[in-house]
Parts: structure tokens; C-alpha cells; sequence
């Protein structure tokens, strides 16, 4: 098996860099984001709640992500792999992962973090928001998800570093080259 958590902020290329990982690994996609957006698609109680929290760019509790994730996995328990994207976004979702992949008897190999500088943060996110229309891609819930991200969301990286299992990446650049970068990580494990 093949477990990976792909880390980076708001606009870092998570999910671009996730389809093609998939493709060439044939792994399992979690998107908590992809995850959160289908339950407000078709209304669900927990879609409702969580409409407003992303709205502003905030996080949605732990308690609600970490049971989407326990659910999801259990019924997928045949895969050849799993690739986190958007997830563990604090260390409490770290902390609940090794928990529930203990239990499993399954391992993060690895955490690979996407390094891209704020100020094209925030245009590849405006330019997502002209494109797709995504309610979240506005400057100021931009600018508020970065700051989250900073506070809650960086110290994941830390956890895994003492675990000995990050490896940052310059995210900037052709997807290509980016990709390239990620693969060879990969093939060095
Ligand atoms: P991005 O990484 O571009 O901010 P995502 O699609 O990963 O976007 O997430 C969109 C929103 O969904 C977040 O701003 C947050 O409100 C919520 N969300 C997604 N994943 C999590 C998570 N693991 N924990 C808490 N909230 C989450």
C-alpha cells in the first residue's frame, strides 16, 4: 500500500497534483473539501452546517471531519492506496488518522507539502474564482483561509516532520515539473 498525505495551503495545487497521482498510482482520492462541497450539493444535514463555515473560510470541527473520513475508509478498505488531500488540517485530524490507520493496521508513508509563496496564493485562487465560481474564492475569504491556514494548519507539518515523514516541494512552475518532483520523491521511498 501507498499512503500519502498531500499538505500545502489554499491554492497550492493539492488537487491538480492529486488527479494526476491517482492516475499513475491508481489510489484512493479523500478530499475533505470535494467531500464537504457534495454534502452541501445535495443538502444534507451536514452540508448545511457547513455551508456558512466555508463561506467565511473557517474550519469545519474536527469531530465532523474526522467521522466523513472514518466512514469513507472503512468501505474502501481494498484499495491499493490512499492519497489525503485537504486533510489532517489540524493536528487533532493528525492525531485521529494514525489513530484510526493503528487500528487498521495500515501507515502514512509519507507527507509531501507544496511550497508556493502567498502572493500567488491568492491570484491562482481569484483567477479559480473568475473560472469556476467557487463561493469560497473571494479575496477576503481568500485572505481569511490563508490566515487559518497559518494558525491551524501549518503545525501538521511539524507533527510529521518529528515522525520523520515530510518532504517539502517547490509547488511553483508546469504542473508537469511539479508532478516530476512529486514522483521522484515517491521512487526514493
Ligand atoms: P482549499 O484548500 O482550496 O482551501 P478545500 O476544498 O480543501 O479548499 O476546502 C474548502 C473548505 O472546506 C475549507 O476552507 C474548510 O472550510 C473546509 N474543509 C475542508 N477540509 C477540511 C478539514 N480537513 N477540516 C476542516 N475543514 C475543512
Amino acid at each position: 500500500m501507498l499512503n500519502i498525505v498531500l499538505f500545502g495551503p489554499p491554492g497550492s495545487g493539492k488537487g491538480t497534483q492529486s488527479e494526476k497521482l491517482i492516475e499513475k498510482f491508481g489510489l484512493t482520492h479523500f478530499s475533505t473539501g470535494d467531500m464537504l462541497r457534495a454534502e452541501l450539493a445535495a443538502e444534507t444535514e451536514l452540508g448545511l452546517k457547513a455551508k456558512s463555515i466555508m463561506e467565511r473560510g473557517e474550519l469545519v470541527s474536527d469531530e465532523i471531519i474526522i467521522g466523513m473520513i472514518r466512514n469513507k475508509i472503512s468501505g474502501d478498505s481494498g484499495s491499493k492506496g490512499f492519497i489525503f488531500d485537504g486533510f489532517p488540517r489540524t493536528v487533532a485530524q493528525a492525531e485521529a488518522l494514525d489513530d484510526l490507520f493503528d487500528e487498521l493496521g495500515m501507515k502514512i508513508d509519507v507527507m509531501m507539502g507544496l511550497e508556493v509563496e502567498e502572493q500567488e496564493l491568492i491570484n491562482r485562487l481569484l483567477k479559480r474564482g473568475q473560472d469556476q465560481g467557487r463561493a469560497d474564492d473571494n479575496l477576503d475569504t481568500i485572505k481569511n483561509r490563508i490566515r487559518v491556514y497559518q494558525e491551524q494548519t501549518a503545525p501538521v507539518m511539524g507533527y510529521y516532520e518529528t515522525r520523520g515523514k515530510y518532504r517539502g516541494v517547490n509547488g511553483t512552475g508546469s504542473i508537469d515539473d511539479i508532478f516530476n518532483r512529486l514522483c521522484g520523491i515517491l521512487e526514493g521511498l
